[in-house]
């Protein structure tokens, strides 16, 4: 609601600029041109949060100074912000048909009409306004968010590569970089789909190109490198995983066991891993590396010391799965999953942008849209 409202005051004080600019040049030909109070009004009621007095005001100004463009920019955004787009939409468009209007207008009235296409779901109209404003320096980077969030929408992640590009080159911040990545992560995981394993690993080295740590980029190269028997690459990765992204580690645990076996080695690994950062998946390995030694009393301690150290419904439901598959792996265990039909995943995801919280592990959050937010978290 806030930001709405923030976008829509830019808009209209971006228009008030573009008037008194206008103004001031016209000024000098003709000095007793002034800028309407009543523009002044319509931005003050905005500003005190009442779009309806505001859009009375604009109305009358359109109406007034037909000629004018801020009063119908102003207009148009108003109207998109209340949900009435066809209404901006036809504003936007009569403006855009306008004979003789300057490049700048122009691009001001683009970005406005490809703004309400885009909040009707007309992408493809969205598409073509944004593109053409690429070539207008002013608009250009807001035209390259739009293009961005459209071609995600439509999953055409190649066309969301390039621009995400353009913004690292042009911009060199820093989160431009982690989407870029995560973009071309999920070109690798659309060729992985298609069973393209050659492109899934060019794409995947890219991504870590762009952003060593990434972490969705190191399993999925760990994997590719494990179904080849490369090993030793394999358990660089995770070496590479404990250290720039340990809240991950309990993903690749069983790909890493595979690598290493059930002996001490593991064992050491995995008590490292725990002082690190423990977690529950981390105390479900370790015990069944135990119990894979015959060590039953110590593997039940293990989860019985990560319940007692975070007590909560997984990591008590987990520890008592196990005991009782340790001693009565017979009648009494059939009996225990009878009732428990679903002991709880060890791990759970949550967002650290909005807080969404659930079971799948998300890339790029389904509410609030946002990159490499959600992360693995002890399940609850
Ligand atoms: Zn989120």
């Amino acid at each position: 609601m806030m930001n709405g409202l923030l976008l829509l005051l830019a808009t209209a004080l971006g228009a008030m600029l573009g008037y008194l600019g206008r103004r001031r040049r016209s000024d000098a030909v003709e000095s007793t041109h002034r800028c309407h109070p009543d523009y002044f009004r319509g931005l003050d009621l905005l500003l005190n949060e009442r779009p309806d007095d505001a859009l009375q005001v604009f109305i009358n100004l359109a109406e007034q100074e037909p000629r004018t463009i801020e009063p119908l920019l102003a207009l148009g955004a108003l109207y998109r912000r209340r949900g009435e787009t066809e209404q901006a939409v036809r504003i936007h468009q009569g403006l855009l048909s306008r004979p003789g209007m300057g490049e700048g207008d122009r691009g001001r009235v683009l970005l406005e009409l490809g703004r309400d296409y885009r909040a009707i779901g007309w992408l493809d109209r969205a598409e073509d306004m944004f593109r053409e404003l690429l070539a207008q320096a002013e608009h250009a980077g807001e035209a390259r968010l739009n293009l961005l969030e459209i071609y995600e929408q439509w999953r055409s992640w190649p066309q969301a590569v390039e621009i995400a590009e353009t913004l690292v080159r042009e911009t060199g911040v820093g989160c431009w970089r982690e989407r870029q990545a995560h973009l071309l992560a999920q070109q690798a995981s659309d060729a992985l789909k298609s069973a393209d394993e050659a492109s899934a690993e060019r794409l995947i080295r890219q991504a870590l190109d762009v952003e060593p740590s990434l972490p969705r980029a190191l399993i999925v190269l760990a994997r590719l490198a494990r179904q080849k028997g490369d090993c030793a690459s394999a358990l660089a990765l995770y070496a590479r995983m404990e250290e720039t992204a340990p809240e991950f580690v309990g993903l690749v645990l069983e790909d890493w066991q595979a690598c290493v076996g059930d002996g001490d080695a593991w064992l050491v690994i995995l008590e490292r891993l725990t002082a690190r950062r423990p977690s529950l998946a981390i105390a479900e390995a370790r015990a069944q590396a135990l119990k894979a030694q015959g060590r039953l009393a110590e593997a039940i301690g293990v989860l019985h010391a990560h319940y007692l150290a975070r007590p909560g419904r997984a990591a008590l439901e987990r520890f008592l799965a196990f005991a009782v598959e340790c001693r009565e792996p017979g009648p009494v265990l059939a009996t225990w999953r009878a009732q428990h039909a679903s002991v709880p995943a060890p791990l759970a995801y949550r967002c650290e942008k909005c807080g969404l919280h659930g079971e799948t592990l998300h890339w790029q959050c389904p509410s609030c849209r946002a990159w490499g937010s959600v992360k693995p978290v002890e399940a609850p």
